[in-house]
């Protein structure tokens, strides 16, 4: 684990100020930069030493056997896997003959700091070499925001006291050696050698590679450039090989003189164009970022963040550490989806190969919503693309003799890839959380084009998956037998509350979709009469609880289960799931993650305040948290329900979870889905902000040790800004003109906000507060209030 303050608390930069060898895989994951589209790990420009070498392009996979030990109808036989693709990051450099290896010689002082403003990672470093020369090195490196296929590398490099001959062979690597992989299923199928040569092109200061892989029959291209400044002399060359080009450049520098040497590197990859036209592609962003060179890439990427930043800011007053933690959670967010442009996100991003690259229901449920009222055309995308998938779920539903789209649970082209039953093809509430993001995103932006263009199939295809999944039984009550909810220690149940929950919201909003866009609805063959039973679905869904101790049941019989022993658990013996057996785990009343606490903000609109405080009570006391996905939504049900401290606590949890390595895995790529949740704890936890049947309504209390919140968010075109403090809440508008008006509601009270008129509310105090939460033996969140600054 990443001990405390391995990154000083910062409120713009993550900052390493010492290279702690054990630590390389997290802060690879750590200081990865993407656009959504291209993803390199922040491994050291020498490449070596290494945790895990990581280049990745979205949807770049390959397809391997997923072998079951026993077969069964309809498992998924084949599975898709993120590729490590041709490494542009290697710069090696030699100085007087001696490699520049931080494991050798005297490392004087390595400092590594990602700029989230600016969208850079630099590394200054002091070395001096066995032999004694010293040289001081400076890199920094982007993945470009604005030019989607282009990453830019700055080497600079000075010999110190004395002269030196300096050689630096920057290198594209095709198919490097990566470790072994762990036994733990969470992490990553390694493939041997995945990339099949098909064209090198060397010039004198750069070249190309082509490649493609061996059964998924995917294509990719990736060229550089070199661009050398040196006060003397100095000597360039480039050589090639298959799987690797190397450019050479030679110089000989006194003291005081710089090497400086900017490499240009661009992506290209496709299913379909052929070799010439995926050369010139590559070749055209290169000729593009060379016409605005290093300074040009850094100013457009600087000017982008600016934007994003303006209008997606959270401000934090009073932890700094979860400022901090915060601004780098959306700052992944962004990466993650930026330019990701009709592609899946998966739920590491391109930060590492954690789950095979694949995308998950993170992404509609945890990642969109932060995009959708921030970036909303990026929140457009990632559901273009769920939409380009919908002839592979339909057959996969046909496959399940279901009606409809069957989503699958993992993937990354959309074929179902889980090879696991339980927590895989079960987990049929991904098709409630993709219509849920329809919902959302055409409520916060009032889009009626991209309704009728993806958003109303989406939303049919799945509300026909529910009809057939479900049945009514002889009281006419409806049912969903057979699913697994989030929490997937507790699998293949009947009436899972917020699978139920959730199929009912996407039946009304398909029904609700189809009033609007009568045409388009008889086009996809929806009759009154289907429509009618999807509402007659709707109204009995049956939604399971326990009358004798008053809570809601996660699924039916949840309640009566045996209670897991948490007092005689050790705090080695999580995360469960690599400890106990899934049998033992199933038929026990122990919560994975959020379930139905995540039903009770979803679906909020679905429960009483008091039995939303009774039911987090007795929920947070069985969930163990061993997702990554789970402290996010207890933030907020615990903010709900007045426990400010508690909701603080596990804000701090969701932040932290890769700064801090909480779950230990960080090495294998960033929790997207954590870093974006902690926007959704501090806007829909702490700002109370729930948009439930298209009314945007707020409901702000700040925990004791912060004293300000500021954030804006995008609804319908206007920008709203709302500043929270101990006693008072100000909404003001930013754009829109005079005549702009917004309505919303202020802990249950209608106010109205326009572009001249900023309206300050008083925070009214808190009413009764239900039932103390605790947690189980161990497994409390740090607590904030307590946390050192
Ligand atoms: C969680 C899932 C999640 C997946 C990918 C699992 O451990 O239980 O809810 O989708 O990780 O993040």
């Amino acid at each position: 684990m990443i001990r405390e303050r391995a990154y000083p608390v910062d409120p713009w930069h993550i900052r390493e100020t010492r290279l702690d060898l054990d630590l390389l895989a997290q802060s690879e994951s750590v200081f990865a930069l993407s656009n959504g589209h291209i993803g390199i790990r922040g491994n050291l420009d020498e490449g070596e030493p290494h945790g895990l070498p990581g280049t990745y392009l979205n949807s770049f996979y390959e397809l391997r056997p997923l072998p079951h030990a026993e077969g069964g109808y309809g498992f998924p036989e084949s599975g898709q896997t993120m590729v490590n693709v041709t490494n542009a990051k290697l710069m090696r450099l030699l100085v007087n003959d001696e490699p520049f290896d931080v494991r050798y010689g005297d490392l004087r002082s390595h400092e590594r700091s990602l700029d989230m403003r600016a969208g850079t990672l630099e590394r200054v470093v002091e070395w001096v070499s066995p032999s004694g020369q010293g040289v001081r090195v400076r890199t920094v490196r982007l993945v470009s925001f604005t030019q989607r296929a282009v990453v830019a590398f700055l080497y600079e490099v000075e010999p110190l006291d004395s002269a030196a001959r300096l050689i630096l062979q920057s290198e594209l690597v095709a198919n490097e050696q990566l470790p072994p992989v762990s036994k733990d299923p969470r992490v990553a199928a390694a493939l041997d050698r995945p990339l099949q040569a098909e064209e090198m092109l060397e010039q004198r200061s750069g070249g190309l590679l082509v490649h493609r892989t061996k059964v998924s029959d995917l294509r990719m291209a990736a060229a550089m450039e070199h661009l050398v400044e040196t006060p003397g002399r100095h000597a360039i060359t480039t050589e090639g090989h298959a799987d690797w080009l190397r450019t050479t450049v030679a110089c000989r520098l006194e003291p005081g003189q710089k090497l400086r040497v900017v490499k240009l590197a661009a992506y290209g990859w496709s299913s379909m164009r052929s070799l010439p036209a995926l050369r010139d592609q590559v070749g055209a962003a290169l000729a593009s970022a060379r016409l605005d060179g290093w300074d040009g890439l850094v100013q457009q990427q600087q000017e982008f963040l600016d934007a994003f930043w303006d209008h997606s800011d959270v401000r934090v007053e009073g932890d700094p550490e979860v400022q901090q933690a915060v601004r780098f959670g959306l700052f992944h967010t962004l990466q993650a989806g930026a330019r990701a442009e009709k592609r899946p996100i998966g739920s590491k991003g391109l930060t590492g190969p954690g789950y095979d690259g694949h995308t998950f229901w993170d992404a509609e449920t945890f990642v969109l919503p932060a995009l959708t009222y921030t970036q909303p055309s990026a929140a457009a995308d990632v559901l273009r693309w769920r939409h380009s998938t919908l002839n592979l779920a339909r057959e996969r539903a046909q496959t399940l003799g279901l009606q409809g789209a069957a989503f699958p649970w993992r993937t990354i082209r959309g074929q179902e890839c889980s090879g696991y039953w339980p927590a895989g093809t079960a987990g049929f509430h991904i098709a409630a959380d993709i219509a849920d993001a329809v919902r959302r995103y055409v409520q916060a932006t009032g889009d009626y084009d991209f309704e009728r263009e993806v958003g109303l199939e989406l939303l049919v295809e799945t509300a026909r998956l529910w009809r057939s999944l479900g049945h009514h039984d002889r009281h006419g009550r409806f049912h969903i037998d057979g699913v697994t909810g989030p929490d997937e220690y507790t699998a293949v149940v009947n009436d899972n509350i917020y699978t139920n929950l959730m199929a009912q919201q996407n039946l009304m909003t398909a029904v609700d979709a189809c009033k609007r866009h009568p045409d388009l609805a008889r086009r996809f063959g929806v009759d009154d009469e289907e429509a009618a039973s999807w509402r007659d679905a709707a109204a009995a869904v049956h939604i399971p609880y326990d009358k004798e101790i008053g809570v809601h049941q996660q699924c039916e019989g949840f309640t009566r289960l045996q209670e897991w022993d948490f007092e005689n658990t050790p705090p080695e013996g999580y995360p469960l799931l690599l400890n106990y057996p899934y049998f033992d785990l199933y038929r026990k009343q122990v919560v994975k993650q959020a379930d139905l606490v995540m039903a009770m903000y979803i679906r909020g609109d679905a429960f009483t305040p008091e039995e939303k405080a009774r039911n987090f009570a007795y929920y947070d006391a069985r969930t163990v948290r061993d997702s990554s996905l789970s402290a996010c939504i207890q933030a907020v049900m615990a903010a709900e329900t007045g426990h400010l401290e508690l909701a603080h606590d596990y804000l701090g949890e969701a932040a932290l979870m890769d700064l801090h390595d909480l779950h230990q895995n960080a090495r294998d790529g960033v929790h997207v889905a954590s870093l974006a949740g902690s926007w959704i704890a501090l806007v829909a936890g702490l700002g109370g902000m729930r948009d439930f049947n298209g009314q945007l309504s707020f409901a702000p209390r700040l925990p004791n040790r912060i004293n300000n919140l500021d954030f804006s968010l995008l609804w319908r075109g206007l920008r709203l800004r709302v500043n929270v403090t101990d006693e008072e809440v100000t909404y003001s508008l930013r754009n829109g003109g005079g005549s702009a008006r917004l309505t919303l509601l202020h802990h249950g009270k209608e106010i109205e906000v326009t572009q001249v008129r900023p309206v300050t509310m008083p925070i009214p105090s808190a009413g009764a507060v239900g039932p103390s939460p605790s947690q189980p033996a161990g497994r409390a969140p740090v607590r904030r209030a307590a946390a050192h600054t």
